[in-house]
């Protein structure tokens, strides 16, 4: 049987440790697949593999132990099950996030979609460095997305109803940062200690803390492995549209200028990170600087 070279090359066929065999790895944006989805890669699993599947680190999902020699068989029914082969070199990989809003009680962002869109726009692309895209639907940060050369996070600035509070302290219960105290019988923010998680406009039971808007904070420059770092914040926007805008431009930016061989953080500094802030913020309508954000009011 004729070995396919060509498909060698994609990002998600990677070489085991026994260079005989290959490990094909599948693109899932957010992790989600459909159980029909999951049954296919099943069958290939067992027909071409052992059987066997393994779950990564980024939300996908490896056939393990295949022979080179189907690779283009798989690749063809990889397509058609509408999971295919995924992304692990200097690419833009797998779209990485947490339920959001679709599950989860303390998410501020629709984050699974936010990941799919992100995904159809730009999965794949060829970089100068690996870039990996992570998404939380709240400070509690459960994908660790400042891990990530691209993080996006949702958060909430709280603001009272001016006049209405009844010094319940519920508020000043459920914020996990102690930046909420009850002075003179009314709540009062504390906004350095604020990570704007929304916890206290979900608590309060007279519905009296509004959110000016749930927002994204965008970092960049974060990394794992062996010289962990956590990205830097770059700047929050306030729609879906703007973050998909805001990314786009980043990427754009880095294919320019950043060199390959390094990861993104090692060379933020000599990319001149201030530059490329105020660079990018100039480009995103209505973007503002991060940082602990006018949370006017509580
Ligand atoms: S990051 Fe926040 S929204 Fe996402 S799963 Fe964790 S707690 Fe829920
Ligand atoms: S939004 Fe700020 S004040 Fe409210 S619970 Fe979260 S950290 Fe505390
Ligand atoms: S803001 Fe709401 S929860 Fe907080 S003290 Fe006032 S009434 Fe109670």
């Amino acid at each position: 049987m004729q070995q396919e070279f060509g498909i060698h090359m994609k990002g998600g066929v990677i070489t085991e440790r026994n260079p005989d065999l290959t490990t094909i790895r599948i693109r899932a944006p957010a992790g989600s697949l459909t159980t029909d989805q999951l049954r296919g890669i099943a069958t290939l699993a067992k027909k071409y593999g052992t059987g066997e599947i393994h779950c990564t680190t980024r939300q996908t999902i490896e056939i393990p132990h295949v022979n080179p020699a189907y690779l283009k068989t798989i690749e063809a029914r990889l397509e058609k099950n509408g999971t295919p082969i995924g992304s692990e070199k200097d690419e833009i990989v797998n779209i990485i996030s947490c339920p959001g809003t679709e599950r989860c009680k303390y998410a501020n962002i629709d984050t699974i979609n936010l990941a799919k869109r992100i995904d159809e726009k730009l999965f794949g692309k060829v970089m100068p460095v690996k870039m990996r895209i992570g998404i939380s639907g709240c400070p509690n940060a459960c994908t660790s997305p400042m891990l990530n050369e691209i993080g996006v996070i949702g958060r909430i600035r709280p603001i009272r109803t001016p006049g209405l509070c009844t010094g319940c302290g519920f508020c000043v219960y459920y914020c996990k940062e102690k930046a909420i105290k009850i002075r003179n019988g009314i709540s009062e923010l504390n906004e350095e200690k604020c990570v704007q998680c929304g916890m206290c406009v979900k608590s309060c039971w007279f519905n009296l803390l509004k959110s000016a808007h749930s927002h994204y904070l965008i970092t960049v420059g974060g990394r794992r492995g062996r010289h962990p770092k956590i990205g830097r914040e770059l700047m929050t926007v306030e729609t879906e549209d703007q973050v998909i805008f805001a990314i786009n431009k980043i990427i754009d930016w880095v294919y320019r200028r950043a060199w390959s061989g390094r990861l993104l953080s090692e060379q933020l500094d000599e990319l001149q990170f201030e530059k490329f802030r105020d660079e990018i913020i100039s480009k995103v309508p209505k973007a503002e600087p991060a940082g602990p954000g006018p949370a006017k009011s509580l």
